[in-house]
C-alpha cells in the first residue's frame, strides 16, 4: 500500500522528481501503533521541513488509501542502533510473546469457564474498601456452598466486582479442576434465554432442556452485573428457578451489582429476598494508599518498571484518579503511550501526566452523553478497542459493533451523521446512514440485539 500512497501523493501535489525522490521516496513505514503511524527518515534535518510541507498532504493519501486517519510521526534513520530501539516499543515483542505464553499455560478449563487469567486473588489489592468483599469472596472460594450462599457483591463501576469474582473461580478451579465454575455476565444469561425460548417456540424441546442444563449443571454459578436482567420478567422468573435449583442442591451462587438488592426497585420481591439470604459485601471506591497500591501493582503486573516512572507522577494519578480503577489503570496507560507517541523524547514527568489525565479528570457526576463516551462504552462492552472501531477493519465482530456505535450516536445524541462518521474513522455520512438503518431494522427482529444494545444504553446512561 505504500508505495500507492506515495504515487498519489506524487500525483495530486504535483510533486516533482526531485522533492519526490529526496524527501518522499526515502520515507519508510517503521511501525503502527494504534492510530498512529511511524515513518523512518534518513536525516533529522530533514524532519521539520517534511513536517511542514508535506504533513498534512501525507496524512490525506494515507486516509484516502487506507480509510484511517493515523497521526504521523517521523523518526529519524541516522540514530545508532541502540538508539533506535528505544523508539521501538521497548520490549513490547517479548511481552506480547511472554503474555501468550502465560495465556497458553491458562489452563483451558477456566476458559471453559469464561475467565480472565489476569483476574486473580494474586493480582487483587487489598484495602479498606474492598476488605470486607475480599475477605467475603476468599472464604467462599475455600469452602463453595458452605458458607455465604449466595455471596451478592455490590459497588460502582470498574471498582472489581468482576476481578474478584473471577478470582473466586480461579482459586476453586486451581484447587479442583473436576468443579463445574461457570461465569456469566447477566446479558449472556438473558441472550441464552431468548434464543432458547425463540428455538423452543419453533418446536425444538431440547433447546430449554439444554439451557436449564447449562445453568443448573454447576457446583458454582456467578452471575456479573445482575442489574441488567430486573425488569425483564421472563428473565427473573428463569433465574428465580435457577437460584432455586442451586441453591437447595448447596450449590454455589454469586451475584454482583451495582447497588444492594434493597435499591434495586425494579427486582421482584422474592428474587430480592433470596439475594438477601446470604452474605451482601459491597466495594467502595478506594483510599489514597489502595489507589497507590494498585498502581505499583500494575506498574509491575505490566512490567513497566523500565519506564521508571518517578514516585511524584505516581502520586499525580493517585491523587487525581478517584473513584474508578479501570481509569487509574487507563491513565497509567495512557500516560506510557504518550510517552512512546512523542518518541521518547519528553521526559515522563506531571506535565506529561497531567497530559494524560486531561480527559479522565473530569467529575463524572454531570457526565454528558458524547458520541466520544458512546464509542467508549461500545468499545469497552464488545471488549474491542477504540482504534478498531475507527479503523478500515470489516471482521463481522468490528463492522457489528461499529454500526451498533452509529446507531447509539444518531439516537442518543444528536451529533450530525457526517461528524459521527469522522469520529469513526473518517467515514462518509451515507456508510453512517446505512449502518443507522441496519441496526434500527435489526432491532425490531433480533431480541438478543435489542437486549443487547439495552444494555449498553443503560451503561452509557445508568439513570
Ligand atoms: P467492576 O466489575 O466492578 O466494574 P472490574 O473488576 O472490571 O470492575 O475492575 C476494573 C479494573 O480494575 C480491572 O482491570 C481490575 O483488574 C482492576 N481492579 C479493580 N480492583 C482492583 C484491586 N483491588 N486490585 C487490583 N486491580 C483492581
Ligand atoms: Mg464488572
Amino acid at each position: 500500500k505504500w508505495e500507492e500512497i506515495i504515487q498519489k501523493l506524487k500525483v495530486e501535489y504535483f510533486l516533482s522528481n526531485i522533492s519526490f525522490e529526496t524527501w518522499i521516496r526515502p520515507l519508510e513505514v517503521y511501525d503502527i501503533v494504534d492510530d498512529t503511524l511511524y515513518l523512518s527518515i534518513n536525516f533529522k534535518a530533514s524532519i521539520e521541513h517534511i513536517q511542514n510541507k508535506y504533513l498534512l498532504p501525507l496524512k490525506v493519501c494515507i486516509a484516502e488509501v487506507t480509510g484511517v486517519e493515523y497521526d504521523i510521526k517521523f523518526i529519524p534513520k541516522d540514530v545508532s542502533q541502540s538508539e533506535m530501539e528505544t523508539y521501538r516499543p521497548s520490549g513490547e515483542t517479548e511481552y506480547k510473546e511472554e503474555i501468550k505464553q502465560k495465556h497458553k499455560k491458562v489452563n483451558h478449563i477456566a476458559e471453559q469457564a469464561n475467565l480472565n487469567s489476569k483476574y486473580t486473588f494474586d493480582t487483587f489489592v487489598v484495602g479498606g474498601n474492598n476488605n470486607f468483599a475480599h475477605a467475603a469472596s476468599l472464604a467462599v472460594a475455600e469452602s463453595p456452598g458452605e458458607v455465604y450462599n449466595p455471596l451478592f457483591l455490590y459497588g460502582g463501576v470498574g471498582l472489581g466486582k468482576t476481578h474478584l469474582m473471577h478470582s473466586v473461580a480461579h482459586y476453586i478451579l486451581d484447587k479442583d479442576p473436576s468443579k463445574k465454575v461457570l461465569y456469566v455476565t447477566s446479558e449472556t444469561f438473558t441472550n441464552e434465554l431468548i434464543d432458547a425460548i425463540r428455538i423452543g417456540k419453533t418446536g425444538n424441546e431440547l433447546a430449554m432442556t439444554s439451557f436449564r442444563d447449562k445453568y443448573r449443571n454447576n457446583d458454582v454459578l456467578l452471575i456479573d452485573d445482575v442489574q441488567f436482567i430486573i425488569g425483564k420478567e421472563s428473565t427473573q422468573e428463569e433465574f428465580f428457578h435457577t437460584f432455586n435449583h442451586l441453591h437447595n442442591a448447596g450449590k454455589q451462587i454469586i451475584i454482583s451489582s451495582d447497588k444492594p438488592p434493597k435499591d434495586m426497585e425494579t427486582l421482584e420481591a422474592r428474587l430480592r429476598t433470596r439475594f438477601e439470604w446470604g452474605l451482601i459485601a459491597d466495594i467502595s471506591a478506594p483510599d489514597y494508599e489502595t489507589r497507590m497500591a494498585i498502581l505499583y501493582k500494575k506498574i509491575e503486573i505490566d512490567q513497566l518498571e523500565r519506564y521508571n516512572i518517578p514516585n511524584d507522577v505516581i502520586q499525580y494519578i493517585a491523587t487525581n484518579i478517584k473513584s474508578n480503577i479501570r481509569e487509574l489503570e487507563g491513565s497509567l496507560n495512557k500516560l506510557i503511550a504518550l510517552y512512546r507517541i512523542n518518541n521518547n523524547q519528553k521526559e515522563i514527568d506531571i506535565t506529561l501526566a497531567s497530559e494524560a489525565l486531561k480527559d479522565l479528570i473530569s467529575p463524572d457526576e454531570n457526565r454528558k452523553v458524547t458520541p466520544e463516551l458512546i464509542i467508549d462504552v461500545v468499545s469497552e462492552h464488545f471488549n474491542i478497542p477504540i482504534s478498531d472501531l475507527k479503523s478500515s477493519k470489516r471482521n463481522a465482530e468490528i463492522a457489528n459493533a461499529r454500526q451498533i456505535a452509529m446507531y447509539l450516536c444518531r439516537k442518543m445524541t444528536d451529533t450530525p451523521l457526517k461528524t459521527i462518521g469522522l469520529l469513526l474513522g473518517g467515514r462518509d455520512h451515507s456508510t453512517v446512514n446505512h449502518g443507522v438503518d441496519k441496526v434500527s431494522n435489526d432491532v425490531e427482529n433480533n431480541e438478543t440485539l435489542s437486549n443487547t444494545i439495552s444494555i449498553i444504553k443503560k451503561k452509557i446512561n445508568p439513570v
